[in-house]
């Protein structure tokens, strides 16, 4: 009965993750299908905490378990409600690394716990008794979870800014090695486990975590969005392999949904970056063709407020090209008024939305949805390509890399070969931000000093809270 009534639980579960994640692909139905999926995270938790039977009998740690429930839960929520939007995406690498640190902990629990007559005496691997499959979802739960901790980690230091570049030569030649070994090591492992050999594991455990570590720190430029998804679907695949090992349906069908939501978006973000995946598996990913890069030369020229609203309000259409700025100064619900005001004046007003704008995949989608922008104006890069030569004025806000040219025009750019908003193919440019600084790539962007571009210097809430009442006045 109890057995038959965890069951239920679990499939549950797994039609809420599923249904969830369905429901988290639009954006006025993701906030939802998150509370769904929280909902069946904690039926199949509670159903595996009181439920559960091994030999007849239930759980017993009891006090451990809640105690670390109750620990992560607190931390967690007070994580979640602090956090500011913009740093939402080093939340989302930490998050996604303690997934990886936990798959990579069962690995351990569970080596130690089938291997540890082993040390009572030297013994031969009691392979008839313990299945390879087992063994070789431990090992690859601990290869995978510790790549996917240990370049979260990096990832989260890269985000905020407290890790640099790094990288040395050959490295991607050590980084393959590295891998192979791991690899190579875990298959002697598996057939030739004995007490004398038991050691190794923990060099499998080193050699991932410093995999994790060298294949993220080189990754530069503008390049970080894939490796964010495709370690969040290694998180995916290290926590399937937990369910194997436990034969627990729910931590089966949830890891598999991650990792292959997460492999889609590392391919969809490829094809938006024009990267290989092998590219990103070998590390070599953002570094420049190792030349000079082509230097910026020229002024740039500022405009008015006052310009800019005339400039706006008789144009016929304008596109609104949101960027990481707009997420700093959280300006998404102004930009909404603005765009309302200039409808009401008739003119078209459309947003172009790059896929790795802002710092996590889906950001600008997510600020716009949370301003109720209409979904229907948000046009995707080639759909906005094909518009920008119809458009009058080009409205930049708080982007930067998105619409740097070098992308396109210079080869020892960082960026280059990236996609970008063609946005120089319509009449006018405006760009707000504060300062010519440049954005997350750190690279200078021809597209300011260009005749037809202007400065609109500023954050870029105030701006738009002025660009508005100018435009209100007018
Ligand atoms: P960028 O980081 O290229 O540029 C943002 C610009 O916003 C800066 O130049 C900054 O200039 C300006 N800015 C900052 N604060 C404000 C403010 N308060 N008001 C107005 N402007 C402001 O952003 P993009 O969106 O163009 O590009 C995203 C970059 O981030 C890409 O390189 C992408 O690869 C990378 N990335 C994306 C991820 C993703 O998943 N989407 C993940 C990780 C990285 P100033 O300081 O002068 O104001």
């Amino acid at each position: 009965m109890e057995l038959n009534l965890l069951t239920l639980c679990y499939l549950i579960g797994s039609i809420t993750f599923i249904v969830g994640l369905k429901m988290l692909s639009h954006p006025e139905s993701a906030r939802k299908g998150n509370l769904v999926a929280a909902f069946g995270m904690a039926i199949s938790i509670v159903g595996t905490i009181f439920l559960y039977q091994e030999n007849g009998e239930g759980l017993h740690n009891y006090v451990w378990i809640f105690a670390a429930l109750i620990i992560g839960t607190v931390i967690g929520v007070l994580a979640a409600k602090k956090v500011k939007m913009t740093a939402m995406p080093e939340l989302v690498s930490l998050f996604n690394g303690m997934g990886g640190a936990c798959a990579a902990l069962i690995s351990i629990i569970e080596f130690k716990h089938i291997t540890h007559h082993f040390s009572i005496a030297s013994v031969a691997a009691p392979l008839t008794e313990v299945p390879y499959a087992t063994y070789l979802s431990i090992f690859a739960g601990l290869i995978i979870g510790s790549v996917s901790f240990a370049g979260s980690i990096i990832a989260w230091g890269k985000l905020n800014g407290s890790i640099k570049d790094f990288s040395f030569k050959g490295q991607q030649v050590f980084n393959i090695v590295l891998f192979v070994f791991a690899i190579a090591l875990s298959a002697y492992l598996i057939v030739n486990l004995t007490a004398d050999t038991l050691p190794l594991f923990y060099v499998v455990l080193v050699a991932s975590l410093v995999y994790g570590v060298l294949f993220v720190l080189p990754i530069g430029g503008a390049d970080m969005p894939v490796v964010i998804s495709l370690l969040n679907s290694f998180t995916g695949v290290a926590a399937a392999c937990g369910g194997f090992l436990y034969n627990n349906q729910v931590m089966l069908t949830g890891g598999i949904l991650v990792g292959a939501a997460g492999t889609l978006l590392t391919i969809l973000m490829c094809k938006a970056m024009n990267r290989s995946l092998l590219n990103v598996l070998i590390g070599s990913f953002g570094a420049s063709s190792g030349g000079t890069q082509q230097a910026v030369t020229g002024s740039y020229k500022e405009i008015a407020l006052s310009d800019a609203a005339v400039c706006m309000s008789y144009a016929n259409k304008v596109i609104i090209v949101p960027g990481y700025g707009l997420a700093v100064a959280q300006a998404q619900h102004i930009c909404h008024e603005l765009e309302k005001i200039l409808e009401e004046k008739g003119v078209d007003v459309k947003y172009a939305i790059h896929p790795v704008a802002g710092r996590m995949p889906g950001h600008m989608n997510v600020l716009l949805a949370e301003a109720d922008v209409d979904y229907d104006k948000l046009l995707e890069m080639e759909a906005a390509n094909d518009e920008f030569k119809q458009t009058d004025v080009v409205l930049i806000l708080g982007a930067n890399d998105v619409v740097n040219p070098a992308a396109k025009t210079d080869p020892a750019s960082p960026i280059y070969g990236m996609p970008i908003l063609e946005v120089e193919q319509a009449k006018t440019v405006i760009v707000n931000k504060r300062s010519m600084k440049p954005g997350y790539a750190g690279i200078e962007n021809a597209l300011f000093f260009q005749p037809k571009t202007s400065m609109l210097f500023g954050d870029a809430k105030a701006a738009l809270q002025k660009l508005v009442a100018e435009i209100k006045s007018m």
